[in-house]
Parts: C-alpha cells; sequence; structure tokens
C-alpha cells in the first residue's frame, strides 16, 4: 500500500497510554452531498493511521453516516458515499458494515435524559433570536435564559411531548446547562436537541420528532463505537470543550458506561486552487446544470474523478504528500495531476491512437500485404503483455505531425514534405507528395517505405531518423470519441474578485473530439472491459479502470458513456504538466 509519513496525529497516537491497544477511528460524512477530494484527504488520513497502528491488520475504521438531519439527508446520497469511499479504500479493506448516527438514536435520547435528570439540561423556549441576544459575544458574557432553573420534572415532561411530536418545529429546544461567562462561546448553554415535527428520516421513518445536535450526537456516537481517536477538521477545534463536557458528563455525573473514552484531534482541511470543496457549492453545479452531473469528469467529486480516470492509487498517494498538519494548505489541482502521471506512468497500457487523422498511403507497399507488428503493451513491464498492431498501404498520422510549409519551426523533427520520419515501431517513410483540397488543405500524404527499417530497426551505417509518430492502420482502426478537460474554475479561488463562485466558471473547460481513431487492441480491451462491467454486480469494476497512455498524446481512461457502437475517452492528465509556472 501507500506509506503516509509520520505526522502530529500519529505522535499523539503512538503516546497513547495502551502502547500496544487496538486503535479505533471512523470516517463520519453526513449524507447530504457527494464525497469529495477533501472528503478523500480525511479518509485517507484515518485508514493511513489505522494501517500504520493495528499492526494485526485488522482494519478498525469505521464508515460512519452522520444522518441528524432528515431535512438534508437522503438514502440518495448514502449510497453514493458508501460507493466512493468503498472505491477508494478499496473492497478488500472496506468495513462490512456502514455505521449510523441514527442507529443510536434511542442511546443518545437515553443521554439526554440523563443530564435533564442530573441537572445539566433544560427545556428552553427561547427564539433563536432570544437565545442569541443572551448568549453574549466573545467579548462579553452571556446572561441565563429565564427558563435555565426550570424544575428538573417540568423538562423531563416537556421533554417528553417534544419527543412525542406535541410541540410545533422549532417551539422548544433541550440545552446544556454548561456556563454562560465561559469565554467559548461553545459551552453557553448550547442546544443540544431540536424539535422536527414531520419530518422522515429514511432510516428511523416517522419515529422522532426531535433529533441530536452535532456537538452533542458525535462524541456520544464515537464512544458508542469504541473510537480512540476522533479526528475532524480546524473548524471543530473550539467545540472540543463542549465534545469532553459531554463525555465526562454522562461518564462522571450520569454514571454512564462506554466502551472507549474518544479524544477529539482535529488536521486542516484539504483546499485545492481552481476548484471548489464544499458540498454545497457542488450542489449548486450540479443542480443548476453547470456540469452534467454528480460525476461530471471535471468535478472534484470523488463521482467525477474516478468517471474521468484519475486512479484510487493516484488519490492515495497525493494524500500521503500532501500531508497532515495544523495549518492550512492551499494547494494546486495540478499536484494531484502529477501524482496522475506518475502512477499511471506504471499502471496505464500504452496504445496508438490519432486524434485528428490525416491520410498516408505508403504507394510502394503492397496493398495485399496484411502485416501485423507485435509491440509491447507497456515499455518498461513485460507483465502487461503485447499487442497486435496492423500495418497497412494506408495509414493515418496525427494532422499536427505533418508541418506544411518550407519553414518548420525549429525543433520540428516530424514529417515535412520530401522530409521522413519513423512510425513509431513499424517503418521510415519519406513524404513524396502532398494531396490538397479545393483550399489548399493537405488530405493526404504520398509517401514512401523503407522496407529494411520495419520494428524500428535503423539500417547498419545510416543516420537514425529523428522524428517519431504514433499512427493508425485505416481500415483496422476503429472511430472513437476523446474529451480533453480544462479547469472548471478561470480563478485560483473562484470567487474571490465578486463573491460568486459562478462568476469564475471556465466557458471552455471541455472539449470533445470526436473521429479520433485507435487502433484495434483498444477497441478489443474495451469491448470486454465493457462487458466485465455490466457483469459485475458487486459494481466494483468501473469504466475508468481502463486507462491507457495513448503515445504522444496523453493518459486516457474509458468514459461511462461508452458503448459497443461508441467508445469514449477521457483525458485524465497530459503527459507533461503544461500548466506552466
Ligand atoms: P462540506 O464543507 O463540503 O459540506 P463537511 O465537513 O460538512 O464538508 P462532512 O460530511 O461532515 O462534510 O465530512 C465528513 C468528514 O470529512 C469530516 O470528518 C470532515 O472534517 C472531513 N472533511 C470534509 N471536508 C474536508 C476537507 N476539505 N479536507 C479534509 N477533510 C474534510
Ligand atoms: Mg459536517
Ligand atoms: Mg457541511
Amino acid at each position: 500500500g501507500v506509506q503516509y509519513p509520520q505526522n502530529f496525529i500519529s505522535k499523539i497516537i503512538a503516546e497513547r497510554t495502551d502502547p500496544n491497544g487496538p486503535v479505533t477511528m471512523r470516517f463520519p460524512p453526513e449524507p447530504n452531498g457527494f464525497l469529495h477530494l477533501g472528503h478523500a484527504k480525511s479518509i485517507c488520513v484515518n485508514f493511513g493511521l489505522n494501517e500504520q497502528f493495528n499492526e494485526d491488520n485488522v482494519m478498525r475504521t469505521n464508515v460512519r453516516m452522520d444522518d441528524t438531519n432528515p431535512l438534508k439527508e437522503s438514502p440518495f446520497y448514502v449510497d453514493s458515499i458508501t460507493k466512493d469511499t468503498r472505491w477508494l479504500i478499496g473492497k478488500d479493506a472496506f468495513p462490512s458494515k456502514i455505521m449510523s448516527t441514527s442507529s443510536y438514536f434511542d442511546e443518545i435520547y437515553g443521554c439526554a435524559v440523563s443530564l435533564i435528570e442530573n441537572s445539566l439540561a433544560f427545556v428552553d423556549d427561547l427564539s433563536p433570536d432570544e437565545m442569541r441576544e443572551l448568549r453574549g459575544t466573545l467579548t462579553s458574557p452571556g446572561q441565563n435564559s429565564p427558563n435555565r432553573d426550570r424544575p428538573v420534572e417540568d423538562s423531563l415532561r416537556l421533554f417528553q411531548e417534544m419527543t412525542k411530536g406535541e410541540h410545533p418545529t422549532g417551539s422548544l429546544t433541550l440545552r446544556a446547562k454548561i456556563d454562560m461567562s465561559s469565554p467559548n462561546l461553545n459551552l453557553r448553554d448550547p442546544v443540544i436537541y431540536r424539535i422536527l415535527v414531520g419530518a422522515t428520516h429514511h432510516n428511523t421513518g416517522d419515529k422522532w420528532n426531535v433529533y441530536p445536535m452535532y456537538d452533542f450526537s458525535h462524541p456520544i456516537s464515537d464512544a458508542i463505537e469504541g473510537i480512540t481517536h476522533s479526528l475532524c477538521t480546524l473548524e471543530f477545534e473550539d467545540h472540543r470543550v463542549l465534545y469532553d463536557w459531554v463525555l465526562d458528563s454522562l461518564a462522571q455525573k450520569c454514571g454512564k458506561e462506554f466502551p472507549s473514552r474518544p479524544r477529539q484531534i482535529e488536521f486542516s482541511r484539504l483546499n485545492l486552487k481552481y476548484t471548489v470543496l464544499s458540498k454545497r457549492k457542488l450542489i449548486q453545479l450540479v443542480e443548476q446544470n453547470h456540469v452534467e452531473g454528480w460525476d461530471d469528469p471535471r468535478l472534484p467529486t470523488l463521482s467525477g474523478v474516478r468517471r474521468r480516470g484519475f486512479q484510487p492509487l493516484a488519490l492515495k498517494t497525493f494524500c500521503s504528500r500532501i500531508g497532515v498538519s495544523k495549518t492550512d494548505s492551499n494547494i494546486d489541482f495540478a499536484e494531484l495531476e502529477n501524482v496522475a502521471r506518475e502512477t499511471m506512468d506504471k499502471t496505464a497500457r500504452r496504445a496508438f491512437v490519432v486524434t485528428s487523422p490525416l491520410k498516408v498511403t505508403i504507394t510502394n507497399y503492397d496493398s495485399q500485404n496484411k502485416e501485423e507488428f507485435i509491440i509491447p503493451r507497456h515499455p518498461k513491464d513485460e507483465s502487461f503483455g503485447e499487442r497486435t498492431v496492423p500495418f497497412g498501404k494506408e495509414i493515418y498520422i496525427e494532422e499536427s505531425d505533418f508541418f506544411d510549409g518550407e519553414n518548420p519551426p525549429k525543433g520540428f523533427k516530424r514529417l515535412v514534405a520530401g522530409g521522413k520520419v519513423r512510425l513509431r515501431n513499424a517503418y521510415v517513410i519519406t513524404c513524396e507528395e502532398v494531396v490538397r483540397d479545393e483550399n489548399n488543405k493537405p488530405i493526404e500524404l504520398l509517401c514512401t517505405y523503407d522496407d529494411r527499417t520495419g520494428n524500428g530497426v535503423t539500417p547498419e551505417g545510416e543516420k537514425r531518423v529523428q522524428g517519431i509518430v504514433q499512427w493508425v492502420e485505416a481500415t483496422t482502426s476503429v472511430s472513437c470519441d476523446v474529451a480533453q478537460y480544462d479547469r472548471l474554475f478561470k480563478a485560483e479561488a473562484p470567487g474571490s474578485s465578486t463573491g460568486d463562485f459562478l462568476d469564475d466558471i471556465n466557458p471552455d473547460s471541455v472539449s470533445i473530439i470526436s473521429g479520433a481513431r485507435c487502433e484495434p487492441s483498444v477497441e478489443a480491451d474495451c469491448l470486454q472491459h465493457l462487458e466485465t462491467v455490466e457483469e459485475s454486480q458487486d459494481a466494483d469494476v468501473y469504466h475508468g479502470d481502463l486507462h491507457y497512455q495513448f503515445e504522444r498524446q496523453g493518459y486516457y481512461a474509458l468514459d461511462s458513456s461508452s458503448s459497443r457502437e461508441k467508445l469514449v475517452f477521457n483525458r485524465v492528465v497530459t503527459l507533461r504538466d503544461t500548466w506552466g509556472g
């Protein structure tokens, strides 16, 4: 697997009281949107530490749907989160059971009742405005609610009525009784339960009319699951005292016992330049049709990067490189592309594809000759095997590999009229004549080949031909579409100048080239892969698992819109970093 370097969290874990004790963690997404690359960081951090510390190889990281808001959550998101997480960490490391906060609602409710019984919580009827008013500010203490000393029996009765749906949404709340003068605003009698009457929860249906707040349900769920280290992002740093208050009050004052006393540790979020990592903004892009769905290959959603063709290995390697700290980072998307380039160099099979075909007729080649070249699928890894590439009298080369004119740009080594070029793994050809259309545009090159130069051979004593181009044979090559992507946003920090991130959308973020031509082995691979995808019941096979280096073009993956009739490839990354700088 991927090696994760030491970081401040691994140091904390290493110093735990029982140095050989199990380390249990969780990844707790709220099913209110699709996972994005920020979540990938969280997944890699949790599962990576798990691998590092549990030497018995038992995976103790839970995936828990943090589903306490039925108004925003749905099984649709639960399914996508499950699928995307499983894809990233791999089916072998993926837990067999998905947890959910909603399955602890009874226990969490019991904890709330205990707090009331021990005078550590009370039912309040202040409106949100009144509550804000009394809460005070960072520089001024708050004031107690007039309901703070409500008798325990009254709070218990009201809480029960709330639970039965006898009070309308928003009319009452349950608040923890902590300290209205605390310098930490989160400790000023925070709301721990609210009423939502008539909302149907995807797991618990209509059973509940009250739902716990994150700050209350989260520590309890962690403790119930025996979590030892509860990692979250920095914005929860100020909530840690409340996390501790909840668990300590329940243990010390209410006599509650849990399998663990988890510890919250915060690390900085991943921010990526030229894109947005926020479920709210991603929902806007999808719902307002700025992109073509959650798996649009331009999106930083896990579904999007998977469809584009990024491999889990690239994402994990990226996460291990960016590391974990408490300092905010703002990383260029190009960093991920660099990692993808590096990993795909090892995992991608090679093939010839011509995106803008220019016909070449080899005049001295026998049209009856059915010659084939046997070419390795990977130049450095024999385990990839070989492919058969037919050759013939009519072939296509890339239009841009022929320079039409007297003075090619400096360094241009490919084909010019009268010049020679090496067809990769095949023959050297010489351009004898250019056939043009009525606009004088070259439409065909008449060439001759040197039959001594097959398989890349240079005859003894002759000069090596410098330019090498990929090619496909005309009659056996297959038409396909290739999609090339640019950044989805023009600005490094979308929305920084106008306040609206949508203003910075790049209008030219995708170009589809139809009529590209691939060598026949590509079609054979793809048809077989399409069949495997169709047959895979457990959905662990994806279109983009089949990826290539189209020689001299870039890394490409099979797109999910592909069919037997039409193959579509997404460019994952170019061969070199073209952003510059
Ligand atoms: P968003 O702001 O996109 O809505 P969220 O934090 O509300 O994200 P959750 O579903 O609550 O989304 O997140 C699940 C886990 O993933 C949390 O532990 C959260 O801290 C972590 N996470 C979310 N975004 C990032 C990010 N950009 N970098 C690192 N971790 C993240
Ligand atoms: Mg959240
Ligand atoms: Mg959120």
